[in-house]
């Protein structure tokens, strides 16, 4: 009997609530990129966990700095006490934030972070005399998170369906997947185009009653990290300002060096009015969120009485020692840089499977949030059949092959399979190649058992 089924050979309770088609191992220890499962088997952490462990695993300043606060503090509840931890780390996130974002409110996990962002930019409204903005725009598809708040937002129907009765749906608009247009447009052109969708919802939900507009600067599994044309984030603050609505970044994913740059949204130097930061925050060492606000939106909340909101154990002293703790590595090795070199590399080697596989139709992302996704045919960019369950089988392939990749079925409100592959951002040109050979005979293994 293994270790994790009871004697019945039901799956023990942490299990339960999970739908796996195949039985999960146990983790038994990880270092750097690679988790060793209850066997012994070494297996690539290709994805990060879910685009989390962005340092690595086990990295040994990160357990030191942790086991020292362990030994001090390990909780300390907000309303009666400030801690260093979290007073250090406020101070160094706002410093790479844009201009004005310094207003830090921590939390456990993404969803908190997005439910705070929608929660602020609501009491703004109340505090500056527009009750009536109240509708948050996001894009289908999107993932903003698993609470009913951070659901309203999220553009993925078969997660929100169950709910909708218990929460206010909220107004889409597509994500710009400009790659999958067919029409004699550029992608600047495209990418304007898009962002004039925001206008175009504004407008006919009513500009006074629109709250803010959210999205992932770059897409996380939901589209496969889609990229926008440059032409469209420039336009997307035009509009807000515009209108009077604010910007929210979600970050959880694209954010803390992933992409190369702190937020995703540096790459276009994005001007947000709120960002939501989670996963490569605390890195896989603690939970650990955070919402990063301009002062100008704070002021006036906290002028009317405070921000109505909070969680138990926001700013924990441990967890936020480990996340001051993965920001020094990430200086201290210039993860940044090498999450672009590396990003580039394998961005490199992923088109270049991509000449010898017909059925990749894109390679996209920036840094280390990479993506590929599947096609019938290159130029019309046709889906795969669904029944072939290319993303499920290419997962399943991969990871008997000592990899481990992450998956969907979705792109631009159509279906389509794409696979994601975001190492550690500590991973070294070597390791690419070690990702690159399992990838290669993956793909290999699925073009004869798929037939394409
Ligand atoms: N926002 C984005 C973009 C995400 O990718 C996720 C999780 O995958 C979330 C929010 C929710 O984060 P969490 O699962 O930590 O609540």
């Amino acid at each position: 009997m293994s270790q994790h089924q009871t004697a019945t050979g039901e799956r023990p309770a942490s299990h339960l609530f999970y739908q796996s088609r195949m039985r999960r191992p146990l983790a038994d220890r990880a270092e750097g990129i690679y988790i060793w499962d209850e066997h012994g088997r070494k297996v690539i952490d290709g994805s990060s966990g879910a685009m989390v462990v962005n340092i690595g695993h086990s990295n040994r300043n990160v357990l030191d700095a942790m086991k020292r606060q362990m030994d001090k503090a390990t909780f300390a509840y907000r309303l009666h006490f400030e801690n260093q931890p979290a007073e250090d780390l406020a101070r160094r996130l706002s410093g790479y934030m844009p201009e004005g974002l310094d207003r830090v409110f921590f939390v456990s996990g993404g969803s908190e972070a997005v439910e705070s962002c929608l929660k602020l930019a609501r009491q703004w409204a109340l505090a500056t005399d527009q009750p009536e903005r109240w509708k948050v725009i996001s894009r289908f598809p999107s993932y903003h998170g698993s609470t009913l708040g951070a659901l309203a937002v999220t553009g993925y129907d078969a997660l929100k369906k169950p709910f909708l009765p218990m929460l206010r749906d909220m107004p889409h608009i597509k994500a710009p997947t400009a790659y999958l247009d067919r029409d004699n447009l550029s992608m600047e052109e495209r990418g304007i185009r898009y962002a004039d969708m925001l206008e175009e919802k504004i407008l006919e939900e009513g500009a006074e009653s629109v709250l803010a507009f959210i999205m992932e600067p770059i897409g996380g599994a939901s589209t496969g990290a889609l990229v926008a044309p440059d032409s469209y984030y420039p336009r997307i603050r035009e509009i807000c300002d515009k209108h009077g609505i604010l910007l929210i970044h979600d970050e959880v994913m694209s954010g803390a060096g992933r992409t190369g740059r702190y937020l995703g949204g540096d790459h276009w130097n994005c001007r947000p009015d709120i960002v939501a930061l989670s996963k490569g925050l605390g890195a896989g060492y603690c939970p650990l969120g955070a919402m990063i606000a301009h002062s100008r939106l704070v002021k006036p909340v906290l002028d009317r009485g405070g921000f109505a909101h909070g969680y138990t154990y926001a700013g924990n002293p441990l967890a936020c020692a480990a996340g001051l703790t993965v920001l020094d590595e990430i200086e201290r090795q210039d993860l940044l840089g090498n999450a672009t070199r590396i990003g580039a590399l394998l961005k490199a080697e992923l088109e270049g499977l991509a000449e010898r596989y017909p059925f990749i139709g894109d390679v996209r992302g920036k840094g280390l949030l990479l993506a590929a996704e599947f096609v019938s045919d290159r130029n019309t960019m046709a889906p795969l059949p669904k029944a072939l369950e290319a993303h499920q089988r290419v997962v399943d392939i991969a990871y008997e092959r000592g990899l481990i990749i992450y998956s969907r079925r979705t792109r631009g409100g159509v279906e389509g399979d794409h696979f994601l592959v975001c190492p550690p951002m500590i991973t070294t040109e070597a390791q690419v190649g070690e990702i690159v050979t399992i990838l290669d005979a993956t793909l290999a293994q699925l073009a004869g058992e798929l037939s394409l």
